[in-house]
C-alpha cells in the first residue's frame, strides 16, 4: 500500500521518507527503531547530588529567560514534586517559555544539584508521562522528527490490512512466537523490555528464514536448470597462455582455474564465488576463464564498480591478452555516444569477445550475439537480488564473481551459500609483508621525515583522509588542508595532487594520469582509491585519523601498496592504544583480520544497526545472531524440499516470491 494513504502525509514527506528507503506502508511498519529509552521516574527525595534523574513536576514560576550571548540562553522557573519545591534550568529552549505556564505538570530529565536544589535539565517533556515508558528512537534525517515517525507508523497500523508473516505456521507453533502483527507493535511501541525481546526475536528469525529461504531456493534451481552448453575449450591454447605469463601462479590460482574450468565445460550453469585479499591476484584467474571463453566462441562481460577500475582493468588485461587474438572492449557511462553505438553494433555482431565496464553494462540495453560469462569484481558491493539480475542477459552464461572480503568460511558458507566458492589464500611469490606502525598525531614530524625517505628514493606514496560525515568541512576542504600542510612542510619542493569524489571524470582521470606516469609524486585522497587502482611504485601509505575507519576498510586501503618486491610502509595515524588499529601493526592477513573485525564489531545497541556492505538486514546481526541464522538455515532447507514438490501449494506468499526471484533470472 501506498505512503498517501495515510491521513497527513503529503509530497514532501513521501520525499523525506524515500531518502530513509521507506516507499510503501510496509516499509514504514519495517522501519525499526535502533535504540530505546526507558523513562523510570525517581522519586527527588531519594536521589543524590550529581544524578541524572527523570521527574514529573508541576510549574510553580513564571519561566525566567536570560540571554548571555546570540547563541546561549537560559529558562528557569520553579515546580513542586514530590511535596518538594526545585529550581529547574535548561539552557537555549528559550522558545519553549510560552508553554511552560503555571499549573502545568511536565516531566524534566537532567542533573541534580543538591546544594542548588536544581535540575538542570537536558530534556523538559510538556506532559505526562507513565513511569517505565520506553520511547523508541529511530534513525533519521534533517526534516523529520522521531515523533512524526512514531506518528506515521501508528497510522500505518491503522490503514495497513494485510500483514504477512513468512514464517510458516508450523515453525511459528514449535518456537512459540508471538504473531507478526503483535511483534511489530510491540517493536515500535513497547510497553516493557519483554516485549522488545519477543518481538525481535520473531522478527530476527523471519529475516534470517526469509533470507535463507531465498538463497537456499537459488541453489535449488540451479541445480534444475537445463539447457546450458558446455563450453569446448582447447586445453592446449589455455597451457600455451599459462606459460606465457611474466610471473609463476600461486597453488590456489591454479586451484581457482581448475575449478572454474570445470564449471565452464560442465552442463550446469557456474555461480563461483572466488574469495581472496587484496593483491592475492584474483584478476589473473578471471582473465584465464574469459579467455577459456574466448577460446569455446562465447563473449565475456566484466564489471566493476566503479570507472577508475574498469578502465584499469582494460588497460592491464589487455596487457595480459595482448599475443591472443581476443578483442576487448570498454564501455563506461561516461563513453561518447557515438563510440557506445559502435560498442554495441560490434557486441551483436560478435566483434567484440571481451567487454570491460561498470554495472552499466548490464543495466543497459546491451545485447551480445553470444554470451557465455559474467564477471563481476569486488562483489561484496552487490546485494543478493543484483547478483542474481546478472544473470538474465544471454543464454545461461556462467557467472563468476570476484570478491576482496575475506570473510570468515563459515559465515560465507551461509550468506554464499547459494554459491560455490574458491579460496585464494596464498600470495604471489615475492611479495613483501607490509610493514605498519601507527604514530601519534604528535609524532607528525616523524612522519613527514619517513615521507622524505620514500620520496628521495624515487618512489611514491598515498595519503588517505577519512571523509567527516558531521563536520560541515566538504571533501575538498578536508583533503587540501592535507595537501596545504604538505606543501608547506616540504617546501613545495615535491608535487602533490589531491582526488576526490566531487571531481568529474576527466580532472580525475587526468590526476590518475599523473600518478600513473609518476610526474605526481604525492597523491592526497579520500577513500576513493580504496578498490583495485594499482600504482606499483607506490610504497607508502599514509592514513589520517585512521581510528575513524573500519578494519575491512583499512585492509583494503593497505592494500594498495606493496604490489611489488619492494618494502613497503604503512603509517596509521592514530591513537596507539587502539585495538583495531594495533590488529592492522600485527597482521598483514585479510582473513585473520576480517575474522577479528567480526569479533571487535559492536553488536549495536539493543538492534542489529545497518550492516555496511552486501548484507543489509534490517533487524538481524550475522554475527550476533549467528545460532538464529543456522537454525533459519536449516528450517528453510526443510520447508523448502516439503513444499517445492507441489509447487507451494496454498502458499501464496512463497511462490510470490519464489517468481520475483525467478523474474530475476
Ligand atoms: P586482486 O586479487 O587484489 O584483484 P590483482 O589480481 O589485481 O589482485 O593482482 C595484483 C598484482 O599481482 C597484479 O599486478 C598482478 O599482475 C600480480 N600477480 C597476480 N598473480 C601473481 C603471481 N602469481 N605472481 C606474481 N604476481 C602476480
Ligand atoms: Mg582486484
Amino acid at each position: 500500500m501506498e505512503l498517501k494513504s495515510i491521513k497527513g502525509i503529503g509530497e514532501k514527506t513521501i520525499s523525506l521518507l524515500n531518502s530513509l528507503d521507506i516507499y510503501n506502508i510496509n516499509d514504514l511498519l519495517s522501519f525499526y527503531p535502533y535504540r530505546y529509552i526507558t523513562y523510570n521516574i525517581s522519586d527527588i527525595n531519594n536521589v543524590s547530588d550529581g544524578e541524572q534523574v527523570i521527574i514529573k513536576g508541576v510549574i510553580c514560576s513564571t519561566p525566567i529567560v536570560r540571554r548571555f550571548r546570540a547563541n546561549l540562553n537560559s529558562t528557569s522557573f520553579r515546580v513542586t514534586s514530590s511535596s518538594r519545591m526545585l529550581n529547574v534550568v535548561i539552557y537555549n529552549r528559550a522558545f519553549m517559555k510560552n508553554n511552560l505556564v503555571i499549573g502545568k505538570l511536565i516531566t524534566i530529565m537532567g542533573k541534580y544539584e543538591e546544594k542548588k536544589n536544581t535540575i538542570v535539565a537536558s530534556n523538559i517533556i510538556l506532559n505526562d508521562i507513565k513511569d517505565g515508558f520506553i520511547e523508541s528512537r529511530y534513525h533519521l534525517r534533517e526534516g523529520i522528527t522521531n515523533k512524526q515517525i512514531s506518528k506515521y507508523v501508528e497510522s500505518a497500523f491503522n490503514v495497513s490490512n494485510e500483514v504477512i508473516d513468512y514464517i510458516p505456521e508450523e515453525l511459528n507453533l514449535k518456537y512459540k512466537f508471538i504473531d507478526k502483527s503483535t511483534a511489530l507493535r510491540y517493536i515500535h511501541f513497547p510497553k516493557s523490555v519483554s516485549e522488545i525481546k519477543k518481538a525481535k526475536l520473531k522478527l530476527i528469525y523471519e529475516e534470517l528464514f526469509l533470507f535463507m529461504f531465498k538463497i537456499n531456493y537459488l541453489k535449488y534451481v540451479k541445480t534444475k536448470e537445463v539447457g546450458k552448453e558446455p563450453k569446448v575449450v582447447d586445453i592446449r591454447k589455455v597451457q600455451e597462455f599459462l606459460s606465457s605469463l611474466p610471473f609463476e601462479l600461486t597453488k590456489d590460482q591454479i586451484k581457482a582455474i581448475e575449478e572454474i574450468h570445470k564449471d565452464l565445460t560442465s552442463t550446469v550453469r557456474m555461480n563461483r564465488l572466488i574469495c581472496g585479499d587484496v593483491g592475492s591476484g584474483k584478476t589473473i584467474v578471471s582473465v584465464v576463464a574469459a579467455y577459456e571463453c574466448f577460446l569455446a566462441h562465447y563473449q565475456t562481460a566484466l564489471m566493476a564498480p566503479t570507472e577508475i577500475l574498469a578502465r584499469q582493468h582494460y588497460e592491464s588485461i589487455s596487457n595480459l591478452l595482448i599475443d591472443t587474438d581476443i578483442r576487448i572492449g570498454l564501455l563506461l557511462g561516461s563513453t561518447k555516444k557515438k563510440e557506445k553505438e559502435e560498442i554495441y553494433e560490434k557486441l551483436k555482431n560478435g566483434e567484440i569477445d571481451l567487454l570491460i565496464g561498470t554495472h552499466a553494462i548490464i543495466s543497459d540495453n546491451v545485447s551480445f550475439k553470444n554470451l557465455g560469462l559474467v564477471i563481476t569484481d569486488e562483489q561484496h558491493r552487490f546485494g543478493v537480488s543484483q547478483r542474481h539480475s546478472l544473470r538474465n542477459k544471454g543464454n545461461i552464461p556462467d557467472i563468476l564473481y570476484m570478491s576482496a572480503t575475506p570473510i570468515p568460511r563459515t559465515y560465507a558458507l551461509t550468506i554464499y551459500g547459494d554459491m560455490d566458492m574458491s579460496l585464494i589464500k596464498t600470495k604471489p611469490k615475492g611479495r613483501k609483508e607490509i610493514k605498519t606502525i601507527i604514530k601519534s598525531e604528535s609524532e607528525i614530524k616523524d612522519v613527514l621525515y619517513l615521507m622524505l625517505e620514500e620520496i628521495k628514493k624515487g618512489r611514491q606514496i598515498y595519503v588517505v583522509v577519512p571523509l567527516i560525515e558531521e563536520s560541515d568541512k566538504s571533501e575538498l576542504t578536508t583533503v587540501s588542508e592535507i595537501k596545504d600542510k604538505l606543501d608547506i612542510a616540504f617546501n613545495k619542493k615535491v608535487s602533490i595532487s589531491t582526488l576526490h569524489g566531487k571531481m568529474n571524470k576527466d580532472e580525475k582521470e587526468s590526476v590518475m594520469k599523473d600518478f600513473y606516469s609518476g610526474n605526481i609524486k604525492i597523491l592526497v585522497s579520500t577513500t576513493v582509491i580504496e578498490v583495485g587502482v594499482d600504482v606499483e611504485n607506490t610504497t607508502m601509505m599514509v592514513i589520517f585519523d585512521a581510528g575513524r575507519f573500519g578494519l575491512a576498510t583499512l585492509h583494503q586501503l593497505r592494500g594498495r601498496i606493496g604490489r611489488n618486491s619492494l618494502d613497503s610502509t604503512c603509517v596509521l595515524i592514530g591513537s596507539k592504544n587502539n585495538k583495531r588499529l594495533k590488529v592492522m601493526e600485527e597482521s598483514n592477513d585479510g582473513f585473520y583480520i576480517t575474522e577479528m573485525d567480526f569479533k571487535m564489531r559492536k553488536e549495536g545497541d539493543l538492534f542489529g544497526v545497518k550492516q555496511s556492505g552486501d548484507m543489509s538486514f534490517k533487524i538481524a546481526d550475522i554475527k550476533r545472531d549467528y545460532d538464529i541464522l543456522l537454525q533459519a538455515k536449516s528450517d528453510s532447507e526443510d520447508f523448502l524440499q516439503k513444499n517445492i514438490i507441489n509447487g507451494f501449494k496454498n502458499q501464496e506468499k512463497y511462490i510470490k516470491i519464489v517468481k520475483e526471484l525467478k523474474s530475476l533470472d
